[in-house]
């Protein structure tokens, strides 16, 4: 997939922004980071959500070793080398460190430190319970002072109100994705335009969603429909080029940067003008009962609901779905549990691909290989 003009139109979008002076602030891929605060603070939030290539994961080898993932790898590559397309990283005025998992700290901290980008600190429990929901409020609330330190004023709770509305709402238009009868590429630059504009996307979506409803894309009766779970697919990664020459189409994507994120919805009368907006964003945080983040149960519930989606969906459509399960290059969050997530759902009957890679172009053939094999097997 190329994503030039995309990332094209990023930058003229992101120049206006910074024209009407908005401060970016940018955060690695994953969930927990409350968007919300810094939209209500006047911030714009920019995700990190962009694949690599050889150059790029060399690059980084200056500051951490290649047995860092290849995604942390190709992040402060992007920062190092700034290529052509990606010049707007520029514009980045805070990055916030955070702990979803290792890789994640140490690259915000490098990205921060050795290219002159302040940070901001936001700190997330590695369970969920009592303690750690009020362990997360505290968190918000100094996050929220960090950001009232830099505007120099406070961010009023009608303002966070608004935000977590906003954001809500977005998500609500961005979940109706997951229905469209559409390539599972088309599907994929659709998800990532609107999580990297965010909710200024909304109209447009509202529109694109509308136009796909009504005419809806015929996609191949011989393709094998593919449940894709683990690492996202990122900008300019030409994985799901590959699953779709090899015969297979991905009809939903659940990963950071898909139904994971647009799921995580707050029923709209929780969002109440006279509660507390922190203890909202702390309802939120409880409920994402499926980021590979936070533990308790995180694998028995991620089973349960691919079980569940690949019962009905053989149910409803009458075709059999597979599940790949993308593992970058030493993610220890994914690959860890990749056995028993693969394990457990084949004694269900379901077909899964632990399919482990890097971004470096040699590995193309060997992959193809493996995917066409795969869905071979799905007949
Ligand atoms: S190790 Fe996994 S979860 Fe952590 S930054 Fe890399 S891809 Fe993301």
């Amino acid at each position: 997939m190329d994503d030039s003009s995309l990332l094209s139109e990023f930058t003229l979008f992101l120049k206006e922004k910074k024209q009407e002076g908005i401060k970016v602030i940018a955060y690695l891929a994953h969930d927990n980071i409350p968007e919300e605060l810094i939209d209500a603070a006047g911030f714009f939030p920019l995700r990190l959500i962009f694949g690599g290539n050889d150059e790029l994961m060399d690059a980084s080898h200056d500051f951490l070793p290649p047995s860092t993932c290849a995604f942390a790898q190709s992040c402060i590559g992007l920062f190092s080398v700034k290529p052509n397309d990606y010049k707007f990283l520029e514009m980045v005025d805070y990055i916030i460190v955070s702990n979803h998992c290792v890789s994640d700290i140490c690259v915000s901290e490098i990205i921060s430190k050795y290219f002159n980008i302040p940070r901001l600190n936001f700190y997330v429990s590695y369970t969920i319970n009592e303690n750690s929901l009020k362990y997360f409020k505290l968190e918000l609330q100094d996050f929220r002072n960090q950001l009232e330190v830099i505007i120099d004023r406070k961010i009023s709770d009608d303002d966070i109100h608004n935000s977590i509305l906003k954001f809500n709402n977005f998500k609500k238009k961005l979940l109706e994705i997951n229905e469209l009868e559409m390539l599972g590429s088309e599907k994929l630059k659709l998800i990532h335009k609107s999580m990297l504009f965010g909710p200024d996307f909304l109209h447009d979506l509202e529109n694109l969603i509308q136009k796909f409803k009504h005419t809806p894309q015929s996609v191949s009766n011989t393709s094998k429909d593919v449940f894709l779970t683990g690492c996202s697919i990122f900008i300019n990664d030409n994985f799901i080029d590959l699953i779709e020459e090899g015969g297979g189409n991905i009809v939903f994507f659940d990963t950071w940067i898909g139904n994971h994120y647009y799921s995580q919805i707050i029923e709209s009368n929780l969002i109440d003008i006279e509660t507390d907006p922190l203890d909202v964003l702390v309802l939120k945080f409880k409920n994402n009962i499926y980021g590979d983040h936070s533990v308790p149960n995180f694998l028995e519930q991620k089973v349960s609901f691919i079980q569940k989606y690949s019962e009905n969906y053989t149910k409803n459509k009458g075709r059999k779905l597979g599940v790949i399960n993308h593992i970058i290059k030493f993610c220890d969050h994914i690959s860890l549990m990749s056995s028993f997530l693969k394990d457990t759902l084949q004694e269900k009957g379901i077909q899964v691909l632990n399919l482990e890679r890097d971004y470096s172009r040699a590995n193309r053939g060997q992959l193809s290989t493996r995917i066409e094999a795969y869905l071979e097997m799905m007949k």
